[in-house]
């Protein structure tokens, strides 16, 4: 085994396991409206939660549902499920008959039309216990279009007492005839300090933890990809692209051409590495490189090394600067053009070669039309 710890993608580690981190952050914005609304009797019949991959979207779904079904809820102030009642037991255990998570079938990516038919079939049928039925449906943007017509048509008459739960990191991956339909909750990021100590209680030590939770923009489930060996190894590789880009070229243009992920990630970590030579260069006065703090502290030999060897390209501190700038809107830009049809090796050569070659500019979509070397 190498360094790092392993035990950090358990499934113990699902943001599910961390209820008081998800309350103190997604709380507040999400049971204020809801109490009003059940204040009220007016709490909309289908709720929309959007916000980035890995904040807990699906565990605060989850939560809520627990909460309205629970026959003994905590008083208002600090909404809460009993845990103890029979609702709440048969929730826990996974059995509650008024509770439908409706996820892709083993095997398949969608969520098809025949799980929506299903769900219709039983309005009116099944005796529960309850008035309230609930329907859980995350990823909801893996519906397909027959499948989200079925719901559009469930929704046109939403059955009484049925109370439908959302989740999506991107809703404009929706129709939007059902977004229309929706109340959209918002949640936010995780504070990253948050995410740097949970790692740090993992045994993760301060300075990976640090720059996990940077590269993570409050996404627990970014952090923990981030913490995995191959990629903290890959990072280490790009790191060396810094300090000899020569060197470490091919070997991550092959990489990251391998599949978008890997780009993306590419993209990440320069783009981390760009905004601390910025900020580096933005100094008045100027702090000589090998003394400066730099906010990746695990990088700073190759930073420094970046900082001088650049300068020394560019002709002058000003230059360098405007350069790391143009890279900083590269690699911006470059998130949307690895989805569009474009020759994926290209793009990537695109990004990289300036580092190395302070006479080559980016060429930028849509020039990028065949292979350039
Ligand atoms: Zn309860």
């Amino acid at each position: 085994m190498t360094q790092g710890p392993k035990d950090l993608s358990t499934p113990l580690l699902k943001l599910e396991t961390f209820p008081e981190l998800l309350l103190k952050h997604h709380g507040k914005g999400l049971f204020a409206p809801i109490a009003q609304w059940k204040k009220s009797n007016k709490t909309p019949p289908v709720l929309l939660f959007t916000g980035q991959a890995g904040i807990g979207k699906r565990a605060m779904a989850m939560f809520l549902a627990q909460w309205l079904l629970c026959e003994n809820p905590e008083p208002q102030g600090s909404p809460a499920p009993c845990k103890s009642c029979h609702s709440c037991r048969s929730f826990l255990a996974g059995s509650h008959t008024a509770y439908t998570e409706i996820i892709p079938d083993e095997d398949a990516e969608s969520l098809k039309i025949d799980q929506f038919r299903e769900l219709r079939a039983t309005v009116g049928f099944g005796t529960y216990h309850h008035q309230l039925r609930i329907i859980l449906i995350p990823h909801v943007e893996r519906m397909t279009l027959q499948a989200a017509n079925s719901m559009l048509k469930l929704l046109e008459e939403t059955p009484a007492g049925w109370q439908f739960l959302l989740t999506t990191h991107d809703a404009t991956l929706l129709l939007p005839t059902l977004v229309s339909r929706c109340q959209t909750v918002k949640l936010k990021p995780l504070p990253l300090l948050e995410i740097q100590n949970l790692l740090m209680e993992r045994g993760m030590n301060p300075i990976q933890s640090q720059v996990c939770a940077e590269l993570s923009q409050g996404s627990w489930d970014r952090a923990l990809s981030f913490a995995q060996d191959d990629l903290w190894n890959k990072r280490k590789e790009v790191l060396k692209f810094l300090e000899e880009p020569h060197l470490h070229l091919n070997s991550l243009i092959d990489w990251a051409a391998q599949k978008n992920s890997n780009f993306e990630t590419l993209v990440d970590f320069l783009e981390q590495l760009t905004s601390d030579l910025l900020n580096w260069a933005s100094q008045v006065p100027l702090e000589a490189p090998e003394q400066y703090a730099w906010k990746t502290p695990d990088a700073r030999s190759e930073l420094a090394a970046q900082a001088r060897s650049q300068i020394q390209k560019q002709g002058s501190l000003e230059m360098a600067r405007t350069f790391w700038l143009d890279q900083a809107e590269r690699l911006g830009q470059s998130r949307h053009e690895i989805h569009l049809p474009l020759n994926r090796k290209v793009l990537i050569q695109d990004v990289l070669f300036p580092w190395i070659h302070p006479g080559i500019k980016n060429v930028g979509s849509p020039d990028l039309a065949g292979p350039r070397l």
